[in-house]
């Protein structure tokens, strides 16, 4: 291995971390214990809203800074528990007059803006389902994601509303209502202004006694390997967010935390919102797109002791490189983390040595609902490795038998398909009218999660490759992310995408698309000798680390790499343009330059 573990200094400063003994934790870890501490509302539901607010005022955290809001244009508005607490109930009165039943589907097309956070909590009181849309959707998706999810109420600006919706409004029948955030009494037809339609509400409002199997979200993934799917997860999902908050994120009460992730996402939802609150603790939400001074000064200023963000935009800061961090005291940082993407080990050893501490990678997806798989404030981290898994959850590398069952693979280091036992809390209910869907991603008893994964002898993770993009040279199975990680490590290089092109001798050769760091070559020198010169010394990078068989055979220089909203490399769009052929679903894409 290229890196070796980063072993912590557990007598470091700040609070002792939530899990020190990984066996024992796993051991003696249940989820009714982590329900009996949550405890349920004064009437026996089990409501995320009402846990996340209500009884954080029951426990006298009132006062406490719930919520720090950042505006684009450098304001702030605090929120306390009680100040958030009294928004979301505004909102969950309205929902109850405009006739809004428990079950119902509340969406959100919105920026950062306080008010989406007041709404989700809101519509978890007040027990209808949130179904948060990313802000920079087109139409389109916009329109079949509501569609999908037989959306009652839409929350969005006035811009959003204009560009997005207005057009098809009145053909979905469903939709009964539609509040604008920033519009005055000028709300234009079949809308309603939000502003002065909740000072009109009472800012009490008892929450919905939900059961904990009721559904209270919907997600969309982020439509990587296509058309994204409807994700359906119930309130007892708390229940998850709670124990992934103490053990996967570390949090303590008096930490300011931030979640990089638009709520649009899952991320932005479990850990953007509902898992802070969860904790009592204050959350940083910030208006603005990534910027890397922005987000150091954020860090800085703003006192971040935990940190949770993704791949893309720590590879960003890479780009802009660690002496900008120089510059910014971090010193409040106690505990970052990563997820959405494989981590590339050198991003993980870049974290200590820029920041001063290592990135930890966690692994989940919209299905889970919730971190699966994850490295740990007290443990070593293996740069590259995903982590073991989370106390409750027993994961698996898992192939399918001749027979058509699936047989656990028990030997360490052998590449199979990550499947997990289902059982825990914030696991999908289900695909949203998609019901053969669903049941195609059980078998034998395991949640088959379409990644593949190997464990290593101490039970460590490692992520091989989505299924779909794993690569077939030679008699080898090659998974992109190892050939992406090792050309990271070439200073040079911001970003890889790698796939395999149909070879009529080999099967498939492995092409690399790379994203240089800036300087890396002169301007106007991108084409031409320089380049190629650039573009051998890559492969043979490669070639030594990798061996031929693995190594790419041939390597691009792109301006930048193709990827979904959420910042996941679309490998599978690099493919069709290669081969000329029709991309598929691409709602989720952002504009690249290809
Ligand atoms: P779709 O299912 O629509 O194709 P998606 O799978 O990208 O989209 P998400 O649920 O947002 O939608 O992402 C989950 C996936 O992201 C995982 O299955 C995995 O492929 C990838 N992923 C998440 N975290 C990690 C990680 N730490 N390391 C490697 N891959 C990760
Ligand atoms: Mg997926």
């Amino acid at each position: 291995m290229a890196f070796p573990s980063i072993e912590k200094d557990r007598r470091g400063p700040g609070p002792r971390p939530n899990l020190t003994n990984y066996r024992a934790t796993c051991r003696a870890f249940s989820y009714d214990a982590v329900r009996r501490e949550l405890g349920r509302s004064p009437g026996g539901g089990f409501n995320i809203g009402y846990l996340a607010l209500d009884r954080q005022l029951a426990r006298g955290l009132g006062g406490h800074l719930a919520l720090r809001w950042l505006g684009r244009d450098g304001s702030v508005r605090d929120f306390s528990y009680a100040g958030l607490a009294a928004e979301a109930n505004r909102f969950a009165n309205l929902l109850r007059r405009l006739g809004v039943e428990p079950g119902q589907r509340v969406f959100a097309l919105a920026h950062r803006t306080p008010a989406l956070y007041a709404a989700a909590l809101g519509t978890l009181k007040a027990g209808a389902v949130f179904c948060p849309l990313f802000s920079q959707f087109g139409p389109e998706p916009v329109r079949t994601h509501m569609e999908i999810g037989d959306a009652s109420v839409l929350l969005t600006s006035a811009t959003l509303y204009r560009r997005k919706v207005a057009d098809w409004r009145h053909e979905l029948p469903s939709l009964r209502q539609v509040l604008l955030i920033d519009a005055a009494e000028d709300a234009p037809e079949g809308t309603l202004a939000l502003t002065p339609a909740l000072a009109a509400q009472s800012d009490s409002f008892e929450a919905v006694e939900s059961a904990p199997e009721d559904m209270a979200l919907l997600h969309f993934t982020s439509g990587t390997t296509g058309r994204p799917k409807g994700v359906v997860h119930v309130h007892d999902a708390a229940t998850h967010h709670y124990a992934t908050g103490r053990f996967a994120l570390d949090l303590h009460e008096g930490d300011v935390y931030w979640c990089t992730a638009d709520p649009g996402w899952v991320t932005g939802t479990s850990y953007g919102i509902l898992a802070p609150l969860l904790h009592g603790v204050t959350m940083i939400v910030d208006e603005a797109e990534f910027d890397a001074e922005r987000w150091y000064a954020i860090l800085q200023d703003q006192k971040v002791s935990v940190w949770y963000t993704a791949p893309t935009a720590i590879r960003m800061l890479m780009r802009a490189g660690a002496e900008l961090a120089a510059g910014y005291d971090l010193g409040a940082l106690r505990f970052a983390a990563s997820v959405g993407e494989p981590l590339n080990p050198e991003a993980v050893v870049w974290g200590r040595e820029a920041l001063g501490r290592p990135f930890h990678d966690n692994w989940w997806q919209t299905e889970t609902g919730g971190i699966m798989i994850a490295n740990y404030a007290a443990l070593p981290v293996k740069p590259g490795s995903m982590g073991l898994p989370l106390p409750g959850v027993r994961a698996g590398i898992v192939e399918r038998a001749p027979d058509g069952g699936v047989v656990e693979i028990v030997e360490p280091d052998r590449v199979g398909e990550l499947a997990l036992r289902p059982g825990w809390p914030s696991m999908m209910r289900g695909y949203l009218h998609e019901e053969a869907r669903y049941r195609k991603a059980f078998a034998g008893g395991w949640y088959l999660s379409g990644d593949l994964a190997r464990r290593d002898a101490e039970g460590y993770y490692w992520f091989v490759g989505r299924a779909d993009d794993m690569i077939k040279t030679s008699g080898h199975l090659i998974g992109p992310f190892e050939v992406e990680s090792v050309l990271m490590e070439h200073p040079a290089v911001a970003e890889a995408g790698v796939i395999g092109v149909p070879d009529p001798v080999a099967g498939e050769l492995v092409k690399a698309f790379v994203a240089l760091k800036p300087g890396a070559l002169e301007p106007g020198h991108e084409a031409g000798e320089a380049a190629e010169a650039l573009a051998r010394a890559l492969l043979g990078h490669a070639r030594k680390r990798l061996g031929p068989a693995v190594a790419p055979r041939e390597i691009v220089f792109r301006k930048s790499l193709p990827k979904t909203r959420s910042g996941k490399i679309l490998r599978r769009l690099l493919k069709a343009r290669e081969l000329g052929q029709e991309p598929g679903d691409l709602s989720t894409l952002e504009s690249d330059e290809s």
